[in-house]
């Protein structure tokens, strides 16, 4: 095992990939994590390579996708349970012109290994698709069992005494020489996983690291179908391994209560219903803030000045496919001084 004395603060994704990725360089690191719901516990955790009004390929595509696929197998192969469910998603035009750009880029080399108008997989459709809609299908989309991952590594880090179910106390972490002490112990590194909580945080306080609250239904529902694809028209609709649709998400930057509304509602059936129309009844809505950054990017690595002290936050709303890739980046930026992305580091808000 390594010496390498790492503690991470958190237990959302972020903090629970770093956990994961610091075992394969033989680190055991401490987990505090305050247990309370964020955006990890609610969120679809959908992977989606083609994102934004005009359908473009999300930020280092080609390099996260592939990580955040092998990354999650990998998961499920240390602990013998199912967290990735790789699945096409059938995307329904908005209008013509949209069906004229994703034709255009299906046949585009930059594009084409993400894009099929495969007419047999237009045929397993649901029926009420195959004859109401068009659309095109997505190749490297799917998505996570979250929770199911959370919960795995946090008894993991139990298991070995490495997880406390605490708030982090930022009054009791002195700086010292080349190393950091929070409670007596000696550490190499601390890492800051707390997403939109980060505002707590003395040495970062600085970031922007803004909430941006989003609102996801479980609903009960037809459910042939729903187990081959993920439906995407503004909205996606797909079947959760715990037997409900999940709908969603919603956008605001300006509602800070951390109430569900009717309104976020009224908005995901409708829209859930120009999609495949059902009588869907309601068993679950929940809310959660992502951590959302000025220019979209996350914000990961050292801090320019405190040296011992690490940040992966920022992850917005792909958390899912950017915070393996980033948190490996991470790891390594700790152990070896292999540099991570100068796009993501925290230098830009200082
Ligand atoms: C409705 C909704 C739907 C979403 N859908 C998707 C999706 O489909 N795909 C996708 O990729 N992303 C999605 N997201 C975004 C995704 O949830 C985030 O990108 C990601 O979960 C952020 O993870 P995180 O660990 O960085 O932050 P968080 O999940 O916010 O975790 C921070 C953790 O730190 C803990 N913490 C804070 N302060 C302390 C402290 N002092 N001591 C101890 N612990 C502390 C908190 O309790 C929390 O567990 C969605 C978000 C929402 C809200």
């Amino acid at each position: 095992m390594s010496d390498f004395k790492l503690l991470i603060i958190g237990g959302g994704l972020s903090a629970i990939n770093a956990y994961q990725l610091s075992l394969r360089y033989n680190i055991r690191p401490l987990i505090i994590d305050d247990n309370v719901i964020s955006a990890s516990h609610v969120a679809a955790g959908m992977l989606n390579p083609l994102t934004g009004r005009n359908l473009s390929k999300t930020w280092l595509c080609d390099n996260v996708f592939p990580f955040a696929h092998s990354y999650y197998k990998s998961c499920e192969n240390f602990y013998g349970n199912k967290f990735l469910y790789s699945l096409p998603i059938y995307h329904l035009f908005r209008d013509e012109a949209e069906e004229n750009d994703i034709y255009a880029k299906s046949a585009d080399p930059n594009y084409r290994h993400l894009i099929s108008t495969d007419s047999e997989l237009r045929n397993s459709l649901p029926a009420y698709l195959k004859e109401n809609s068009k659309g095109a299908f997505f190749r490297q989309g799917g998505f996570i069992d979250i929770n199911n991952l959370l919960n795995q590594a946090k008894q993991h880090a139990k298991n070995n005494c490495n997880y406390l179910n605490e708030s982090f106390n930022w009054n009791d972490l002195k700086l010292l020489n080349g190393k950091v002490e929070y409670k007596g112990k000696d550490y190499n590194a601390i890492l800051d996983c707390t997403g939109i909580k980060v505002s707590d945080n003395p040495y970062f306080s600085k970031l922007p690291v803004m909430s941006n609250k989003g609102e996801i239904l479980g609903l009960k529902g037809k459910l042939s179908g729903h187990s081959d694809y993920l439906y995407h028209k503004k909205i996606f609709i797909f079947k959760h391994p715990d037997g409900l649709l999940r709908v969603g998400s919603t956008y605001s930057n300006t509602d800070k209560s951390t109430q569900n509304t009717q309104a976020a509602v009224d908005f995901l059936i409708e829209k859930a219903n120009a999609i495949m129309p059902d009588n869907y009844i309601i068993s679950k809505h929940w809310n959660g803030f992502r951590p959302t950054t000025p220019d979209r990017r996350p914000i990961v690595g050292q801090h320019p000045k405190h040296k011992n002290l690490f940040i992966l936050n920022g992850m917005g709303s792909k958390g899912a496919t950017l915070s393996p890739f980033f948190a490996f980046q991470l790891i390594r930026d700790m152990l070896y001084k292999s540099p991570v992305n100068e796009l993501v580091k925290p230098n830009r808000f200082f």
